[in-house]
């Protein structure tokens, strides 16, 4: 059960204090509070915890600060939806809005190779309107012999270039907790240029302690990976173990499932999942094309499999494209060969605004619809 409680109510208030005071006399149920700063009050949820099938709706809102009551289910906790559409399916960060109503493209580099190829991916976004990127600086790798990232080293130019741009938010991914030290550490050093959505990679999705650790921290929003051979359930409880610890501000990414039925494709396209995990959560998703694909294969339409996939998700209501593009795909230290070219970067951005203004009518579409009275 969530009690959710006026706005801008303080926990060192008397009223509240009143509050966990009745709470705490209740047998077999115990408490968490929630907090959550949003762009104009103070939100606070409390989460009661245990054998609460015996409390009533009713009475239970008329405790002190008590303004709503949502009875949930044992799923997903504070991420999921519970039949309650009141509750926020968004989040601000460094001035960029993400939401399940919001769509925002990360087009950049899978890995940090050079401080010039960065400078001219940043150029190229800030050219064509963009105020977020990929950069990829600590890389999990299969085989332990390849390049596994420049990893601090390259954070310091990395963020003043983001600065230089006006990039507002990098997505990075971390494959351990001393990366979001040293990721902290770089912003302050170079005086906080830009923003950083930490990414956990499929491979960290189940990854528990990362998790934690990740959630304690609430400076940095966190962009999930499914895990690819995981279920869906697995990888929505995996970002539950965010929200458990204190941090919501998590998109959820679907980057396809690891199985030769996807063949001839890296993997096999989930964007279908999208609709779904926005039905059982509140957070926004994000779509990777590039690591679902996994090659610039071309279709006989003239487009790429990987602009098929990708409009098939905003098609679907994605909220994110975490995209690979590289200003010269040849010397890309990782993924090379699904990397999007520079000069393709506007005639993406241009098909992206066409499946996304196909996704709007839908919706609208789909708001006029009345069983029996349908007319257009
Ligand atoms: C990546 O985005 O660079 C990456 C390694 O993705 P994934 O964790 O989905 O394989
Ligand atoms: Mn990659």
């Amino acid at each position: 059960m969530i009690l959710i409680l006026a706005p801008n109510t303080r926990t060192d208030s008397e009223e509240f204090k009143r509050l966990e005071d009745f709470l705490r006399q209740m047998p077999n149920i115990r408490h968490r509070v929630h907090q959550e700063v949003g762009e104009q009050q103070l939100l606070t949820e409390v989460y009661l915890i245990g054998d609460t099938a015996s409390l009533s709706v009713d009475e239970v809102s008329t405790l002190p600060t008590v303004e709503r009551v949502v009875r949930i289910s044992e799923e997903y906790r504070v991420l999921g939806r519970h039949q309650d559409d009141q509750r926020s399916t968004s989040f601000e960060y460094n001035g960029v809005r993400f939401g399940q109503d919001t769509l925002q493209v990360f087009a950049g580099l899978c890995a940090v190779n050079t401080r010039e190829h960065v400078e001219r991916m940043m150029q190229a976004l800030r050219s064509h309107g963009q105020v977020c990127t990929r950069m990829g600086a600590y890389k999990p790798r299969t085989n332990p012999y390849s390049f596994q990232g420049h990893g601090k080293e390259c954070l310091p130019y990395v963020f003043e270039l983001a600065g230089k741009y006006g990039i507002k938010v990098i997505a990075m991914e971390i494959t351990h907790e001393a990366h979001v030290d040293e990721i902290r550490a770089a912003l302050q050093q170079t005086g906080n240029p830009t923003g950083v959505m930490l990414q956990i990679g499929t491979r960290n999705t189940q990854n528990f302690e990362l998790l934690k650790y990740v959630g304690r921290q609430h400076e940095f929003p966190v962009l999930l990976k499914r895990g690819f051979g995981i279920t869906l359930e697995e990888s929505l409880n995996a970002a539950e173990y965010l929200a458990s610890e204190g941090n919501r501000k998590v998109v959820f990414g679907l980057r396809g499932m690891k199985t030769n039925m996807g063949d001839p494709h890296r993997n096999f396209v989930d964007f279908a999942h999208v609709p779904v995990v926005k039905r059982l959560t509140r957070m926004p998703v994000c779509i990777d094309p590039s690591h679902s694909v996994g090659a610039r294969d071309k279709a006989p339409d003239g487009l790429l499999d990987l602009m098929h996939a990708t409009a098939q998700g905003v098609i679907a209501g994605a909220n994110m494209i975490l995209v690979d593009f590289h200003p010269d795909p040849s010397k890309a230290l990782v993924d090379g060969p699904q990397a999007l070219t520079l000069e393709e970067l506007p005639y993406f951005l241009d098909d992206v605004g066409i499946a996304r203004e196909a996704y709007e009518k839908r919706v609208k579409l789909a708001g006029r619809f009345k069983p029996g009275v349908f007319s257009v």
